[in-house]
């Protein structure tokens, strides 16, 4: 009998340790998923494994026109393309479309051309999900891109011909996924300028979380999980003073809604892009404008303080408006005090 006991107690306490192991793995499954790979690399949506054909439209500007072969470089700098993100992240880049754009030739700079072309680029119709546009004349940068946009524009850098433009275009499609710039050497998004098609475990990260994203902005513009996702990736990763991805997506569209006059929508947005990134002049700058125009003038006048606090560019104009605005209400009430004179 006590045989027995002792038998049965032996068997309880087996169980006992069994239910612990069962539990310990089930809440170690819940971590993964919860914690790790809520920060790793996984898509927002099914179909990770699948390919991705990505549609091109090609735009040249009349300079490129006349260098002969050009579409030829086009075509092997595209294969090398193909190459590293099909290895990595399964997205093919297809051209289907070649076209000759008027481009403006007074411009010096890339950059500028870009801010000068973005709006039209965003309006033609077209099939492509990306545009990819090409000047050929000289021009000051190599390449440039609007974070989770669709428009890429590069420079007849070398006019195609070597590896060399491969790394630049790859680069800048990576930004359209959110991609930031690393300080790690061997990467392609490399903020100096990148000399290898390698995508380390930074630039892979945010890559393979967005590499089934639209390029349409307003998609994920209002998804807080996703946009959480981004944010905790570069938090993680990021080894710069870099600008958050959110926060340039979120003040770039807070921006276009201050342009159109939104000024409410407008505000949420900015408010928002802070939440992800406080400390840029650019958000803090746009904020006191809309305060202004939503006849918060303390408000905006706290956040003109903060954006030159923040190495926001002066905007004199708009510095007048407000003083002026402050005197004015001074006039009519005695009583309101005027933040630009000391008391
Ligand atoms: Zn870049």
């Amino acid at each position: 009998m006590k045989h027995m006991l002792l038998k049965n107690k032996h068997k309880i306490n087996h169980i006992k340790i069994i239910i612990n192991i069962c539990i310990i793995v089930i809440y170690s499954i819940i971590f993964i998923n919860k914690v790790a790979l809520a920060n790793e690399a996984i898509c927002i949506d099914n179909g990770c494994h699948e390919t991705r054909v990505i549609k091109v439209l090609v735009l040249y500007d009349d300079e490129l026109f006349f260098e002969r072969g050009w579409e030829n470089n086009l075509n092997n700098r595209l294969a090398e393309i193909n190459d590293f993100y099909y290895s990595n992240f399964k997205i093919k880049w297809k051209v289907i479309a070649i076209k000759q754009y008027a481009f403006n030739k007074n411009v010096e700079k890339l950059s500028t051309l870009f801010s000068l072309h973005k709006e039209t680029l965003l309006k033609l119709e077209t099939d492509a999900e990306v545009i990819l546009s090409i000047i050929g004349r000289d021009i000051k940068g190599s390449g440039i891109a609007a974070t989770f946009s669709n428009i890429i524009m590069v420079s007849n850098y070398d006019k195609l011909l070597s590896y060399r433009s491969s790394v630049i275009i790859a680069h800048e499609f990576g930004h359209l996924f959110g991609a930031w710039h690393t300080q790690r050497t061997e990467d392609f998004m490399l903020v100096s300028g990148a000399s290898n098609l390698h995508a380390g475990k930074e630039s892979s990260s945010i890559l393979k979380l967005m590499r089934n994203y639209s390029f349409v902005p307003e998609t994920i513009i209002n998804n807080t999980k996703t946009l959480n996702r981004i944010s905790r990736l570069y938090d993680r990763h990021h080894a710069r003073g870099e600008i958050n991805p959110v926060a340039r997506l979120l003040t770039d569209y807070g921006n276009k809604y201050y342009l159109s006059k939104k000024y409410n929508k407008a505000l949420d947005t900015l408010k928002n892009s802070i939440k992800y990134y406080a400390r840029w002049g650019k958000t803090r700058m746009l904020l006191s404008k809309t305060y202004y125009e939503l006849g918060m003038y303390s408000n905006a006048f706290t956040e003109l303080t903060r954006a030159m606090f923040f190495g926001s560019q002066p905007d004199l104009d708009y510095e007048n408006k407000l003083k002026n605005k402050f005197i004015q209400l001074k006039e009519l009430d005695p009583s309101i005090n005027n933040p630009f004179i000391p008391s």
